[in-house]
């Protein structure tokens, strides 16, 4: 359980007896919907729960749920988001697997609400991400919304809750999952053993599990900026850099940085890239506000390339000819 989870996880253990039949577990991205969406699975699901109503972690239903195979409980989400035990070599192959939850999983669900629940306690179905599901898939899953079964209690968990048809968020109770202040992220992040947290934090505009993720892929962000910082860089390698992450992500690098060349010339202001508080100055000050405007610009619009490996090829060649040449290099 994430430390800034607790108290609203505590507010709803409270209502343990008469919950609502569908919660809304949405909040900003980076809060933990979906780690807050199966903490309150487990502890509406615990049959010995603490005197709070918390989990106890030591019964049947916790431990089965440890396990991941509570027979109350299922968690439907979209193929690509399945663990598996694929091999690097195999993983290739991920790009293929739905990035949606398709209508025969919502469907499949029917079976399971038909019969009683195995134990006496509830039975939770959690849906992440639910703007996962498109508009035919959110209609299946409306009608079972409309007539729960006794005991049954649906988590739509989502940072995106606009994307939900308003009938489907109409049958929701909305569960606001609260986001960390800096202290907690930090000592979060910290006790996960990031290194240099702080930075990754503000990189990540605070977020601590975006933060945690972007270590993982941060040795090759830091490799990339090591490039940005020389105006005179590589641009074949720097793309290269770019082309082993997501492109979403690499996108995300540059604005971030960019952003920060932008902001330092026009206001003397560094967002996400503290510890280069001293290089950024130094690389603006030669630099046209409007032009690097226009490189942000063009970042913002990448959107469509992200399923296109040599669109992205071409995308990323292109605009770091375009940054190269802020400084007037060829
Ligand atoms: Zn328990």
């Amino acid at each position: 359980m994430f430390s800034w989870h607790e108290t609203a996880l505590l507010e709803l253990a409270k209502q343990r007896a008469r919950i609502a039949h569908a919660l809304l577990v949405h909040g900003r991205e980076g809060a933990g919907q979906i780690e807050f969406a199966l903490a309150l699975s487990r502890q509406l699901l615990c049959e010995s729960p603490t005197e709070q109503g918390l989990a106890c972690s030591r019964c049947a239903a916790c431990n089965w749920f440890a396990l991941g195979n509570h027979p109350d409980f299922r968690l439907i989400q979209p193929e690509s988001l399945e663990p598996d035990a694929e091999n690097e070599a195999q993983s290739a192959r991920k790009e293929k697997k739905s990035t949606q939850i398709r209508i025969e999983q919502v469907r499949a669900l029917q079976d399971f609400l038909a019969v009683g629940t195995h134990r006496a306690g509830y039975r939770v179905i959690v849906l992440h991400p639910a703007e996962a599901m498109n508009a035919p898939t959110q209609n299946a899953l409306l009608k079972s919304l409309e007539e729960p079964p006794p005991a049954t209690v649906f988590l739509l968990a989502t940072s995106r809750p606009h994307r939900l048809l308003a009938t489907v968020r109409s049958r929701c109770q909305r569960i606001a999952v609260p986001f960390p202040d800096r202290s907690q992220a930090l000592r979060w992040l910290e006790g996960q053993g990031v290194p240099e947290a702080d930075a990754l934090l503000a990189l990540s505009g605070g977020a601590p599990l975006v933060a945690a993720r972007l270590a993982e892929a941060d040795p090759l962000r830091r490799r990339l900026i090591a490039q940005l910082r020389d105006p005179r860089f590589d641009v074949v390698a720097a793309t290269e850099h770019c082309l082993r992450v997501e492109p979403a992500e690499a996108v995300a690098w540059l604005q971030r940085w960019v952003y920060d060349l932008l902001s330092s010339r026009l206001c003397g202001k560094i967002r996400y890239h503290l510890e280069d508080s001293a290089t950024i100055p130094r690389l603006a000050a030669a630099l046209e506000p409007a032009a690097v405007a226009g490189v942000l610009r063009a970042l913002a619009g990448a959107r469509a390339l992200s399923q296109h490996p040599l669109n992205a090829r071409l995308f990323f060649e292109d605009l770091l000819f375009k940054y190269r040449a802020l400084w007037g290099s060829p």
